[in-house]
């Protein structure tokens, strides 16, 4: 363990899925793995099977209207978020959806100041619109397309999150110049060797001046920002 600092508080993000298969793999590889062993963040995957009153473990019907395709039901959700609100004040309960709002570096940076957090993945043709009238505090979209399903979404949300956590990144300012912060993207980066098959790197990156480095990449990172992501410095 690190020694910690006075305002340290653990982050706790719980997911809500019928595929747990999907996501476990993911949160206890990597970064979100070392988070959780360095015991700044607990992440709880949980199979909403689990909280269904069927006896075949269903938690789709068909949806009312005669539309196509399957509807996640009321019952086991509410179940499931409620014995998890029973335990712990939650700040946010998100909703993974194409119709929501769109997930970006300033909603990262915001949901990692949270402590607790409901991430529920939708699936088939989504969730009864029940739960998101009544139960649900956010809706999160990762992009304009379609996914089968929110564990990709989910995924993609605590990664982003997590890496922000102070003492997840090994070099504690390194979430801070990557791209989208202060809306500028990235400086190009390059490491040894300083010739490859005769591509050199930029000499003012070996010059051991640090000045003149800092200076570089600055003007590297509003180039690339204006060529690339014009609308960026709008922001
Ligand atoms: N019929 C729905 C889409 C259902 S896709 C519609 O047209 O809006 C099934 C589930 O995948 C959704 O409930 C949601 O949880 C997830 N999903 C799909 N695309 C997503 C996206 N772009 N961002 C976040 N979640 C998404």
């Amino acid at each position: 363990m690190l020694p910690l600092p006075y305002f340290y508080i653990v982050m706790r993000i719980d997911i809500i899925t019928v595929l747990p298969e999907m996501l476990e793999g993911f949160v206890n590889t990597s970064i979100l793995a070392r988070a959780q062993k360095k015991g700044l963040v607990e992440i709880y995957v949980h199979n909403l099977r689990d909280y269904t009153t069927d006896k075949h473990r269903r938690v789709d019907d068909y949806p009312f209207g005669g539309f196509a395709g399957m509807v996640m039901q009321c019952q086991p959700i509410d179940a499931c978020i409620s014995a998890l609100t029973a335990e712990r004040h939650y700040d946010e309960i998100i909703f993974t959806s194409p119709d929501g709002e769109q997930f970006d570096q300033p909603m990262a940076n915001s949901l990692s100041l949270h402590k607790n957090i409901i991430i529920l993945c939708g699936h088939y043709k989504g969730i009864d619109y029940r739960i998101r009238e009544h139960l649900i505090t956010k809706e999160v979209s990762i992009g304009d397309y379609v996914l089968t399903g929110g564990e990709l979404a989910a995924a993609v949300m605590s990664d982003a999150i997590v890496r922000l956590i102070p003492g997840v990144l090994g070099d504690e300012q390194s979430a801070f110049n990557d791209s989208f912060q202060d809306n500028l993207l990235a400086a190009p980066v390059y490491t040894r060797p300083a010739e490859y098959k005769g591509w050199r790197v930029p000499d003012i990156l070996l010059s051991g001046h640090d000045a003149k480095i800092k200076e570089w990449e600055i003007q590297q990172s509003l180039e690339r920002t204006k060529r690339l992501r014009p609308d960026l410095l709008d922001k």
